[in-house]
């Protein structure tokens, strides 16, 4: 079997949507760990340098100063020699930690002498917070999936919906394995919209 062509539908996890149509948030993330599943950490790796290369093109990356990324965990984009590299072109990089079980906090990046082990056991920032959310021109925004109106499903902390409305000005690119851009998923009142999906 090709895991690249072969994507099961939502539907045939043999649930039936409960409220009139649409599958709920926590069985569409099952149906996206159970594809991500089909694949080797190194065959991710691989499946994100084509996604890296159309975000490095991407003209309002190019023109922002001020970025917020994200270092990849291992079933994410792979995205740790792209902010090596954002750096080293001298872009302002911001990365998200978590801080508590709903909030994420923003820190400064300038190099793998501000990285420590967190207490959950992955490589994040450990400097001050960076609070001058003005600054921010652009967003890279992961998610488990997101849909053709650009709704995006995190992984169920709701992280970015509680930061997104902090940089109204930025650019927000969702960016996700093709495999896991779904056709519908289901926003309520908290859920924040992307303005473009990679
Ligand atoms: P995710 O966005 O990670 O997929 P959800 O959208 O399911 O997660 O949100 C997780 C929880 O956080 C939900 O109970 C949601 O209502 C809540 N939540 C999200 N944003 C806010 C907010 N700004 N204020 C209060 N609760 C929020
Ligand atoms: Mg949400």
């Amino acid at each position: 079997m090709n895991p690249s062509t072969e994507q099961s539908s939502p539907q045939s996890l043999g649930e039936k949507p409960s409220d009139g149509g649409q599958l709920s948030k926590s069985s569409l993330r099952r149906e996206i760990r159970a594809r991500k599943k089909q694949f080797t950490p190194d065959g991710l790796i691989a499946l994100s340098q084509p996604i890296l290369k159309r975000l490095a093109a991407h003209p309002r990356y190019r023109q922002a100063t001020t970025v917020l990324l994200y270092h990849s965990l291992p079933d994410e984009v792979y995205t740790h020699d792209f902010v090596a590299q954002a750096v080293a072109e001298g872009k302002t990089v911001l990365l998200p930690v978590v801080v508590s079980d709903t909030e994420m906090e923003i820190r400064r990046y300038t190099g793998p002498d501000d990285l420590s082990i967190s207490s959950f056991g992955i490589l994040e920032p450990s400097g001050e917070p960076f609070t001058d959310f003005a600054q921010i021109e652009f967003a890279l925004v992961p998610g488990m999936s997101f849909d053709s109106h650009r709704n995006r499903l995190g992984r169920g902390k709701g992280y970015y919906d509680r930061f997104l409305p902090n940089i109204p000005q930025a650019y927000k690119l969702g960016i996700c394995f093709d495999f896991q851009k779904l056709d519908e998923i289901p926003a309520d009142k908290y859920d924040k919209k992307v303005d473009e999906v990679l």
